[in-house]
């Protein structure tokens, strides 16, 4: 209410939070009368700062870049920088109150914030992407610290980007310390980072099918993105037995009946991560697989993981998937599914994951990473693989204790919000007004 109005997405995820606790602060005294909910919406401290930089034929160019530090009520704030050209202070804000939630069920001690800039990586030189990066790190490193605010990647800022500031951070401030997560193993990353949501989101789609007594063996699966998280996913859904049929990008959608198999995901990783070419090149270089403009959800598939970005499967869609009888959707991105989507999955009694849970595998492993770094130590992947599945098996259940309605259906929805509340309400309501 108070003028957010020109900040749609912000209203849209606050809208969808509050809509389950509010009733459940209505039941519940103990949160009642201290404007908590007033208090969760809005962020601590929302830092706002000009990036200048050169390209490579000596112009100067300017972007804005952002930090929006939500919430520190259960450990230092935790959240990605994104770099994409539709980069706002709505996006930024409904991705840091989406964060403090997740984090929250990750059961780690991490707070929620969220920042990047509008600058487009795409199409810049790897130069220009270092300079751009280090102005970055020029105004931000002094609003971070290993115990105050850890960013880490998002949209538009995997590994290239993070050695980068991390690089610039440690040349500022003379001090090798663990100050962004989703560093390479190198220099204090952790083995299964990368993984991690991808894998992370399909760990919580095998545990919610295990309450109807399913598993992903001979299922169909229909992925967006073809970024970090979707290729992950991908590579997790088939060694548990399924066939992954599309992926996509900002250009549109590949569908492969004969199924993405571990040779051909190594292809699309070589094509994004280091040709950074477009995903319609695979239906060039792969005769089962065809390029369609827009999403992929008109192809049938059990299982749909949307896992580019924020509002792209729509409620027609959602019917399109129904029709077509998919029995589970889980968002690998932030907010991938609109109300009206999320809505009609319920209404058919649809296994829905929201991404508060079933994409927290990324930040819960960022975590591990920042445990790491403290005890100077390296984990191995079989620990820290146990250690996210672990994790995911734990929000899954605490989703199934608040979310479960008196048919047995699971609101993974109401679940994950009133869990990823509850901690943060409490520890908030014992540190008084501050
Ligand atoms: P990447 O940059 O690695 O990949 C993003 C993918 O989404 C690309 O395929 C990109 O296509 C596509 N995409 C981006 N914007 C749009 C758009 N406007 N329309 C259509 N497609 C688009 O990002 P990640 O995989 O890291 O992140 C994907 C989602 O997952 C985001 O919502 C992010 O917030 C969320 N997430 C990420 C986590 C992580 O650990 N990385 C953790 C939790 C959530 P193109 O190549 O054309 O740009």
């Amino acid at each position: 209410k108070k003028n957010n109005g020109h900040e749609p997405e912000f209203l849209q995820a606050v809208h969808e939070v509050a809509e389950t606790i509010i009733p459940f602060i209505e039941n519940n005294p103990k949160y009642q009368g201290k404007m908590l909910l007033e208090r969760i919406v809005e962020p601590e401290r929302t830092i706002i700062f000009r990036v200048p930089w050169v390209d490579d034929k000596g112009n100067v160019q300017v972007n804005r870049g952002f930090r929006v530090e939500f919430n520190s009520a259960i450990g230092p704030y935790k959240g990605g920088l994104r770099f994409h050209p539709t980069v706002n202070l709505s996006i930024l804000k409904f991705l840091g109150f989406e964060q403090t939630f997740k984090n929250s069920l990750t059961t780690l001690p991490l707070g929620g914030g969220k920042g990047g800039s509008d600058f487009d990586p795409k199409g810049k030189s790897d130069n220009e992407v270092m300079h751009f990066c280090q102005a970055f790190m020029n105004e931000l490193y002094r609003h971070i610290g290993g115990n105050t605010d850890v960013p880490a990647g998002d949209i538009g800022v995997g590994s290239r980007e993070i050695g980068y500031m991390f690089g610039q951070y440690k040349k500022i401030r003379n001090e090798f310390t663990g100050i962004l997560t989703g560093k390479g193993l190198s220099y204090g990353g952790s083995v299964i980072r990368p993984e991690s949501t991808g894998y992370g989101c399909v760990y919580f789609v095998k545990n919610m099918l295990a309450v109807e007594n399913k598993t992903l063996e001979g299922k169909i699966v229909s992925i967006s993105g073809s970024g970090n998280v979707a290729q992950y996913a991908c590579e997790k859904a088939t060694e548990f037995g399924a066939k992954v049929v599309t992926m996509s990008d900002s250009s549109g959608f590949i569908h492969d009946p004969e199924g993405i198999d571990a040779a051909r995901l190594a292809f699309i990783m070589d094509l994004k991560n280091l040709k950074r070419g477009r995903i319609s090149e695979y239906a060039d270089h792969y005769e089962s697989a065809s390029f369609h403009q827009g999403r992929p959800w008109g192809v049938a598939c059990d299982v749909a993981l949307p896992c580019a970005t924020q509002n792209e499967l729509n409620e027609s869609e959602a019917t399109v998937l129904i029709k077509n009888k998919v029995m589970a959707v889980a968002e690998g991105a932030n907010m991938p599914c609109t109300p009206e989507a999320i809505e009609a999955f319920q209404k058919a009694r649809v296994l829905f994951g929201p991404g508060k849970a079933s994409n927290a595998g990324g930040v819960a492993t960022s975590g591990l990473e920042m445990s790491q770094n403290s005890l100077r130590l390296n984990w191995d992947r079989e620990k820290v693989d146990g250690k996210l599945y672990e994790i995911m098996e734990n929000i899954h259940q605490s989703c199934v204790l608040y979310g479960k309605e008196e048919d047995g259906f699971i609101d993974y929805v109401k679940g994950a919000n009133i869990a990823g509340f509850v901690k943060v309400a409490d520890a908030m309501l014992a540190q008084g007004v501050v």
